[in-house]
């Protein structure tokens, strides 16, 4: 029977969902609050150069979805191979993180340190009988200290914002590919053939930017007859007992209103559960508030080079820097930049209206220089322009007990028969691209075949504690 679906928000994870549901002939609509679809994969364009938000790449295991990807792209989709690089130190280390790299470059007494953490975190754990409580000792357990404190700790403080002591051990199990530094010694001597989690090196990319993907899905769910509803941003969830009647939307200053048999949500799951008022008791009340998102301000500089490294990504771990990751967008695709130049990205971790959210472009961007030469790439004279770009959502903040409070939410949710929330911001999970896919196209089969599996099935979709895709340091 066709079936009347919503689906909040127009990212990968909703374009996805809509895009199977008009495959299968059913009345669908996206409502999106900015005036294009793609969320956190848009790329701008600006005179000739493209950014997206944060280099973005796509990879995937299930072969159904690459295939798919790949038909729908043709020629515009190129592939590359990664090289991911840490600078730390006036060195650079390999990424993933090597340990042959940290015994060459780092000075003797690093690599004395290193072991002798590494002896004492062993010992305590077995003989203290040392819990994971956080990611701070999920390292620290694992590595020891010392690789803890140049490596581990100052990345995540920057890229989170709050001490490592706070942040959930999740994080590190689905992030941090080598074991232990057992393994490390191991693979380093060739003494027992460790087996390597994967790192996937090769990827696709479009070649004028990730954005181009899901504006060709979008086009693919208009030519089938699906409705997407640009700066439409869901405001109020309207139900009948235990089910959804119909979504509210605020579009240019006038709220409308539309009926639907069911909806799948991928907006923030915070923002879904306040859009039912009337229902919410104090305890929902109190664990919507303690979920929080981090932000990311990009800086994009276009520079008058025509090259200025032959790596993907540059991590920053040093808190002294603002900056988590440097990336040349050319060497994703050559078509971000005019022929002869190129261009270099940094993505700055940040709160909502915090100082560097509100930093004027040009103090960021002579800030930005001077730590860029000081991390060996010198462009103060050949910068062309630049622009900024944010999200407000950029991380979902994994802090020590985010999982009982998203339990909260999902159980306040699940008894609303007709909706379901997935996606990246709908889950609080922190999922790549492909899974957010994946998640919306099994979200739209389930919910055609009346809910054949838990929606917690579908919610919690490669949330195992273990690793997603084979990273290192850092992710
Ligand atoms: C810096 C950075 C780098 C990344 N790099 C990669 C990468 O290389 N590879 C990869 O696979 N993944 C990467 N990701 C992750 C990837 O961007 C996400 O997994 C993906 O975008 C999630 O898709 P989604 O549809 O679930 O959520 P989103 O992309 O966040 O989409 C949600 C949509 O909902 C809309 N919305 C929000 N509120 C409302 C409302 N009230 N009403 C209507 N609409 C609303 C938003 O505008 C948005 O369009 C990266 C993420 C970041 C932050």
């Amino acid at each position: 029977m066709k079936k009347k679906i919503l689906v909040l928000g127009g990212g990968p994870c909703g374009l996805s969902a809509a895009w199977e549901l008009s495959r299968y002939g059913h009345d669908v609509a996206v409502i999106e609050k900015e005036s294009r679809v793609g969320g956190l994969c848009i790329t701008n364009e600006y005179k000739g150069y493209r950014f997206d938000l944060g280099g973005h790449r796509f990879i995937s295991k299930n072969k159904e979805l690459v295939e798919n990807v790949c038909e729908m792209m043709g020629d515009e989709l190129l592939t590359a191979d990664r090289k991911s690089v840490i600078l730390l130190k006036g060195k650079t280390f390999d990424y993933p993180l090597s340990a042959k790299d940290i015994f060459l470059k780092m000075d003797i007494w690093t690599n004395l340190g290193a072991f002798t953490s590494y002896l004492i975190a062993t010992v305590s754990k077995v003989v203290l009988q040392k819990k994971d409580i956080s990611f701070e000792d999920w390292i620290v357990n694992r590595f020891g200290r010392t690789l803890y404190n140049l490596f581990f700790g100052p990345y995540t403080e920057k890229l989170w914002g709050i001490s490592p002591k706070l942040i959930s051990t999740d994080w590190a199990s689905q992030r941090i590919s080598l074991l232990n530094l057992k393994d490390v010694l191991f693979r380093l001597f060739k003494l027992k053939k460790v087996t390597p989690r994967t790192y996937a090196k090769g990827y696709f990319y479009p070649k004028k930017g990730i954005g181009q993907m899901f504006d060709i899905m979008s086009e693919e769910i208009s030519g089938m007859g699906g409705k997407i509803v640009l700066n439409a941003a869901v405001s109020r969830i309207q139900v009948n007992n235990n089910n959804v009647k119909s979504v509210c939307y605020t579009q240019h200053g006038v709220t409308r209103t539309i009926d639907c048999d069911a909806v799948i949500s991928t907006i923030p799951l915070t923002d879904l559960v306040k859009a039912f008022p009337g229902h919410l008791t104090q305890d929902v009340i109190q664990h919507t508030a303690l979920l929080k998102f981090r932000s990311v301000r990009f800086l994009n500089i276009l520079v008058d080079l025509p090259d200025i490294s032959d790596n993907t990504w540059m991590y920053v771990s040093e808190g002294k820097y603002i900056t988590t990751r440097i990336q040349e967008p050319k060497r994703r695709s050559p078509f971000s930049a005019p022929e002869g130049k190129t261009s270099v990205m940094l993505e700055i971790p940040c709160n909502e209206n915090d100082e560097i959210w509100n930093c004027p472009k040009e103090s960021l961007l002579n800030r930005c220089l001077a730590d860029l030469k000081e991390l060996g790439i010198d462009i103060q004279e050949k910068v062309i322009d630049c622009f900024t770009t944010s999200v407000t959502h950029g991380y979902p903040v994994y802090s020590l007990d985010y999982a009982m409070h998203r339990q909260k939410l999902f159980d306040f949710l699940d008894r609303y028969e007709n909706l379901i929330t997935c996606g990246r911001q709908g889950t609080f999970l922190y999922i790549f691209m492909d899974t957010a896919m994946e998640m919306g196209i099994t979200a739209a089969q389930n919910l055609m075949l009346d809910n054949v599996c838990k929606k917690v099935d579908v919610q919690l979709m490669r949330s195992e504690k273990e690793l997603i895709e084979a990273t290192s340091v850092t992710a």
